[in-house]
């Protein structure tokens, strides 16, 4: 067992963390003011190789690890998460999980793309009537010739306002429940895609949301990701990374945090004192310092897991509990960064407020801390499996 980065995943951390600091960070109060998509952002990522970090070069992209996704996604959280989001959605949602089960024709098609920045990815599964019971889900897909129709709602999708591809369930034998889902690569482009509301948002402000229609939308028959009416696997393999992922992005997002208290805890002095000499300002840090690193470590492990090829039920379990965890922790560190920094701490001259914001959704998205104690408690149950 090795917990120190290698020479190369080092070198990776030093860039994403230079670009980051210096072109990513000045921007991220102005993109959560203006709610704007940082197309900026997204561009430098195309072009630094870091939206296809796991696509392997063949199909436009990086060749990375799993672990390497967490590094960069880390760096980027700690600085803007807005961008992080903009990131993970691209580089995990779609890129990783079409490289993971999509078609040579599908990877040729969009892969390239999606990872020089020139198309921007995302995946829609919630419905206004189902989000943790994605299995209810009612979107429908009939075959008619050599396409899928497809017709349905999906709301809450990350890059739905602004995507140009999107992976998308659907019931294609709606009397088998799981068994009867299927994956498409959408795009919107295609006849009968529309694109619905954007919502207005608590935090991720600058990461737009919304709502996709489709009206008989066709989408050719080669569009279908992996096997007919196994789409479950598809999106089940896609959620224990997308867990992942949530789990580096709270990290950085805490840590980020965390970077902000101290400096500050340093800085201000109140009964002349530094407020880093207050024993009980102490303990704050010291929390949230000692999380950080436990949930960096179950992220750490969520991807070696990947990278070893579990992806199925044998990752469900650090998956949750890397989410669960890292989730909780982030809502916690950042209400105590905003605790330390006081007063500032509730204003928006300091980016602690903004994160407490940001915050929140990371217990919700991608399965909510209560669906993954019940997938926790399940798989306890269940003893562990090796798929
Ligand atoms: C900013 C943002 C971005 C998002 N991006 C995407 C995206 O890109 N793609 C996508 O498909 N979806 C996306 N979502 C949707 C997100 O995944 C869902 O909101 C989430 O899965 C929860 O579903 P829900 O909102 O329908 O809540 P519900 O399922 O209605 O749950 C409401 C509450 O009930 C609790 N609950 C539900 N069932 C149980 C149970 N059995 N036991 C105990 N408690 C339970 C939940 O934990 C929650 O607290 C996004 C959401 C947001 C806010």
């Amino acid at each position: 067992m090795e917990f120190s980065l290698n020479s190369e995943q080092k070198l990776l951390e030093d860039n994403v963390r230079k670009f980051a600091q210096r072109e990513v960070a000045p921007l991220a109060a102005t993109i959560d003011r203006e709610a704007r998509f940082p197309v900026e952002n997204f561009k430098k990522m195309g072009e630094m190789g870091l939206l296809g970090i796991t696509v392997p070069q063949a199909w436009g992209g990086a060749g990375g690890t799993y672990l390497d996704m967490m590094i960069a996604t880390e760096e980027l959280a700690a600085a803007c998460t807005s961008t992080a989001v903009a990131f993970a959605a691209n580089a995990t949602l779609f890129n990783d999980n079409v490289v993971h089960n999509g078609s040579e024709t599908i990877k040729r098609k969009y892969l390239p793309g999606t990872s020089a920045g020139d198309l921007i990815g995302g995946i829609a599964m919630t419905e206004p009537d189902t989000g943790s019971d994605v299995v209810s889900m009612r979107t429908s897909a009939r075959r008619e010739g050599d396409y899928y129709v497809l017709n349905g709602t999906k709301i809450l999708i990350t890059n739905g306002p602004i995507g140009d591809v999107f992976i998308v369930y659907a019931k294609t034998d709606p009397l088998q429940g799981s068994n009867g889902i299927s994956a498409f690569v959408v795009e919107a482009t295609f006849p009968g895609f529309r694109r619905g509301k954007t919502f207005a948002k608590l935090g991720w402000r600058g990461s737009p949301t919304g709502e996709l229609v489709f009206e008989d939308c066709l989408v050719p028959a080669e569009n279908l990701l992996g096997s007919l009416n196994r789409g479950i696997v598809v999106l089940m393999s896609g959620l224990n990374s997308e867990r992942v992922v949530m789990g580096a992005l709270s990290v950085g997002l805490a840590r980020g945090a965390y970077e902000a208290a101290l400096r500050y805890a340093q800085e201000r002095h109140q009964f002349g004192q530094p407020l880093v000499a207050f024993q009980l300002i102490q303990e704050k840090l010291v929390t949230i310092a000692m999380h950080l690193e436990m949930a960096r470590l179950l992220v750490y492990k969520g991807a070696v897991l990947m990278d070893g090829g579990h992806r199925g039920r044998q990752a469900n379990l650090v998956a949750s509990y890397a989410k669960l965890f890292a989730s909780e922790m982030c809502m916690a560190a950042t209400t105590e960064a905003v605790q330390i920094l006081g007063g500032y701490g509730f204003t928006q001259d300091y980016p602690v407020e903004r994160m407490m914001r940001d915050a929140k959704i990371h217990t919700i998205g991608g399965g909510t801390s209560e669906i993954q104690k019940m997938i926790i408690m399940r798989a306890l149950l269940e003893g562990p499996q090796l798929d």
